[in-house]
């Protein structure tokens, strides 16, 4: 008897401890998401109405509580239509971790995955020499159909005269965005979402662009500024500008070789 009692005590601390842990953790992955986001203003919307709603009942502002009380009530409904992009992110950061193990890069083999950024390496430096604007966008394991779908499909094998040849201005395919996934260009002239960050004005809509396509999947994304020629590569919702050719190629395969392991 005391032996059973003592053994469910055991499962119970045990289960407390994973019980905790799984908290602990999946708010620890929140908070990192939501870093920089405009989910952090939520959260202290959110606990300023806590408070309020306290405070109002232990003075016994009826009324003011009512309020309060309803208020939270649309912020229930409220909130996930406003962030509606921060919630997608985080689910797909789950599907991504747990179910979607293989990407079209992985599934490439090494030769193949340097030789495409060798390609895409030598366009970039070409179009910035050059002053040919540029958006390339590499699928990593976020789908990028939705956006493939607003542009020309093409289905053709990756090469710096292909890439180039497509953003020569005033052609039909020049205007938006290349998306390539594995060592094929699938599309061309896409439109990418522009990205919510307050970004400088020297940011027109092509490098919001390539922010914003960052922002909701785990592509990189490499803009040629047309205007100064400046390569600038964005991943992950954060843009690094004024590069030169050879640190652009460095940076590819360093990015694809940490997403691989
Ligand atoms: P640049 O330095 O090359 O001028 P920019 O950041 O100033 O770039 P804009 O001048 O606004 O950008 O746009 C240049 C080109 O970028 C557009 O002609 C278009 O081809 C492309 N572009 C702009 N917005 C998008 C978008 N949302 N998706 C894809 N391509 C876009
Ligand atoms: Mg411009």
């Amino acid at each position: 008897m005391l032996g059973q009692l003592r053994f469910l005590t055991l499962m119970d601390v045990v289960g407390a401890v994973i019980d905790i842990a799984i908290v602990a953790y999946v708010l620890y992955r929140f908070f990192i998401l939501i870093r920089g986001t405009r989910a952090i203003q939520l959260l202290k919307g959110v606990a300023i109405l806590l408070i309020a709603t306290f405070a109002s009942q232990f003075l016994r502002l009826y009324t003011v509580n009512w309020i309060l009380a309803n208020a939270r009530l649309m912020l229930a409904v409220a909130v996930p239509v406003v962030f509606q992009p921060e919630l997608r992110k985080f689910l797909e950061q789950i599907g991504r971790g747990r179910f979607f193990k293989g990407s079209s890069l992985m599934l490439m083999g090494e030769a193949n995955v340097g030789r495409m950024l060798d390609e895409v390496t030598k366009a970039v430096g070409q179009m910035s020499r050059n002053r040919i604007g540029a958006l390339i966008i590499l699928e990593r394991e976020t789908g990028l159909g939705d956006y493939i779908e607003t542009g020309i499909s093409i289905e053709g094998l990756v090469s710096a005269e292909f890439l180039v040849n497509i953003f020569v201005p005033n052609t039909p395919l020049h205007d938006g965005a290349v998306i390539i996934r594995g060592d094929r260009v699938l599309a061309a002239a896409c439109f990418l979402p522009f990205t919510d960050a307050q970004v400088g004005t020297e940011f027109g809509g092509r490098h919001r662009a390539a922010l914003g396509i960052t922002e909701v999947s785990d592509s990189i994304a490499i803009a040629v500024s047309e205007e100064t020629g400046t390569i600038s590569l964005a991943n992950a919702g954060r843009v690094v500008r004024h590069l030169d050719v050879k640190t652009v190629g460095e940076m590819l395969a360093s990015l694809l070789k940490a997403k691989e392991e």
